[in-house]
């Protein structure tokens, strides 16, 4: 627990949330500030703020509970689709510093975008660029 954290108060029950998910170790609510209808965040319990910070089992019980949900909210909503991501990082766009899955469903013609958007310019990159990336990657 962060003292100054948001989501951890959510946890704590400090600050209340629409819960629509919940097990020892994960919590999932409505976005207080919906991009979509049904946009939902899915936390792990304990602080973290990045996503290489989770251990290995609650990575994955993070991601199950991820996978079991996104069908359940695109049903909540009757959406067409859903865009599911992580702000991992202030450059990447992240505001809270507590792990957080968003699951925004979407919408045929709702004026969004699909998550090519986020990056940048595209870098021009060649094929040694790439294999140098790959293995720097690979380790
Ligand atoms: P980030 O930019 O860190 O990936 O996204 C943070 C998200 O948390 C935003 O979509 C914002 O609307 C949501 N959020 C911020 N404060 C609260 C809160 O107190 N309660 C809930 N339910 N969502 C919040
Ligand atoms: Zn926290």
């Amino acid at each position: 627990m962060s003292d100054d954290c948001i989501f951890c108060s959510i946890v704590a029950g400090d600050i209340p949330a629409r819960t629509v998910h919940e097990t020892d170790d994960v919590l999932a609510f409505l976005d207080a500030n919906p991009l979509a209808r049904g946009h939902t965040l899915v936390i792990p319990k304990s602080h973290a703020q990045h996503v290489g910070d989770l251990d290995e089992d609650l990575a994955s019980e993070l991601f199950a509970t991820v996978t079991e949900l996104t069908p359940r909210v695109q049903a909540a909503v009757d959406a067409d689709g859903a865009n599911v991501g992580i702000n991992d990082g202030e450059a990447a766009g992240q505001e809270v510093p507590h792990v957080h899955v968003h699951v925004i469903p979407r919408f045929e013609g709702d004026g969004g975008a699909p998550l090519h958007a986020v990056g940048g310019t595209r870098p021009d990159l060649s094929d040694d660029e790439l294999d140098a990336v790959a293995e720097a990657i690979a380790g």
